[in-house]
């Protein structure tokens, strides 16, 4: 099957890992909407929240909360989103189920900065410990 985040899972393709257990897999996504932008996905294929394993949905579920505290502490931001998409009408590009996690931060907050995706990461990690 040719799915890039089975790749990722399979580590075919790199990527930023902020997080892995038996069941889900986040990394960091590879055009952040804003700094610390998160996808967490179950490490089974599925497509979206149509056909996902409920097991595969609560894991990812749990491990979205314990990574936006992470991103939370680590880059001091305002609000985060937990988002999923499901359907290309809904925005959906990559068909193997996944959430968002996406910072936000008020106007005028000095933390949009761009940084380099690995240190983002690594910050992120610390947090996570
Ligand atoms: P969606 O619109 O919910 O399907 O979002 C898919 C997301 O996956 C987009 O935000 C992409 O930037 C992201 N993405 C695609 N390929 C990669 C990759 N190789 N590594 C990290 N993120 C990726
Ligand atoms: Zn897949």
């Amino acid at each position: 099957m040719d799915c890039i985040f089975c790749k990722i899972v399979a580590g075919e393709i790199p990527c930023d890992r902020i997080y892995e257990d038996t069941e889900v897999l986040a990394f960091l996504d590879i055009h952040p909407k804003t700094p610390g932008h998160t996808l967490v996905i179950p490490k089974t294929h599925s497509e979206n929240i149509y056909d996902i394993h409920s097991q595969s949905l609560t894991a990812i579920m749990s491990s979205a909360q314990k990574i936006a505290c992470a991103i939370k502490t680590a880059l001091a931001v305002d609000g985060i989103n937990v988002i999923m998409n499901n359907g290309a009408a809904a925005g959906q590009i990559v068909f193997h189920a996944h959430l968002h996690v996406i910072a936000r931060f008020a106007a005028g907050s000095n933390t949009s900065r761009h940084e380099e995706l690995g240190i983002v990461a690594s910050k992120i990690r610390e947090a996570l410990l």
